[in-house]
């Protein structure tokens, strides 16, 4: 049976997904954000294991607190798609058991596992990293086309989508950005429960410097916590209005 590469494991995690929730933090990502916090869960080698059994065994000591506040497992990173195999088969074991399932992710993986691994997730906690080229590689390092291939996959999803973007000053904090943003998420907006801008801080740059790392953004303020509000609001507002006429046609059909 396939094995996962794992970076830690979270018990009592309370904010990736609803309630309490496992959260197991898979090893390795094939981005680069200039913004990465946890630059050591990028290398895709990892000296710890662990079965689909073995993530199932855990999920079900802490069944009980899962019950009471509607929480579940989780799978963040790194990123959780690229062990698209690993991740398929325990999500196939978790839902069995009847499990709540959500990942964590910045839609880049291994593109062949997408709509299988989708059939088995309750809730997509997707990073919107950028949304056009430049941009995005800018920010990853990497070209969009796995990323696109995700968002399609989503077309099909029948879960809840939570949506998450960085802002960062002076790439993404202007009004032109959110309506791009918004263009390429409307047709998603139906399933869209929550949508969180998180302003862009450095307290990951002592963690690069520990590890010999060229931090990207060593220039770049912190962004102003206000401003992203504003731009969060301003988002879920046209979010809004495109969910209204998602129901009211639904409505009239
Ligand atoms: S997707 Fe997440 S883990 Fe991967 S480089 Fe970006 S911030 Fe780091």
């Amino acid at each position: 049976m396939v094995e996962g590469r794992i970076h830690s494991i979270e018990t009592m995690g309370l904010v990736d997904g609803p309630g309490i929730r496992t959260v197991f933090f898979l090893q390795g990502c094939p981005l680069r954000c200039a913004y990465c916090h946890n630059p050591d869960s990028q290398n895709m080698f990892s000296k710890e294991h662990i079965s689909p059994q073995e993530v199932l065994e855990t999920a079900r000591r802490y069944r009980s607190y899962y019950n009471r506040t509607g929480g579940g497992v989780t799978f963040s990173g790194g990123e959780p798609l690229v062990q698209g195999e690993f991740l398929l088969e325990t999500l196939k074991l978790l839902k069995k058991d009847g499990f709540h399932t959500a990942i964590d992710t910045s839609g880049f993986g291994d593109e062949r596992y997408y709509k299988e691994i989708l059939k088995y997730v309750d809730v997509v906690i997707l990073d919107i990293k950028h949304f056009d080229n430049k941009g995005y590689r800018e920010i990853t390092e990497k070209s969009m086309g796995r990323f696109y291939k995700f968002l399609s996959a989503l077309n099909d999803f029948h879960g809840t989508i939570w949506m998450r973007h960085v802002m960062v000053p002076n790439i993404t904090d202007n009004e032109e950005s959110i309506y791009k943003l918004f263009y390429k998420i409307a047709h998603l907006a139906h399933k869209i429960d929550r949508f969180e801008i998180l302003p862009y801080h450095r307290m990951g740059v002592e963690k690069y410097e520990e590890l010999g790392m060229e931090y990207r953004l060593k220039d770049v303020p912190e962004m102003d916590k206000e401003k992203a509000k504003e731009f969060e609001n301003m988002l879920k507002v046209l979010l809004d209005i495109e969910k209204q006429k998602f129901h009211h046609q639904k409505y009239i059909i």
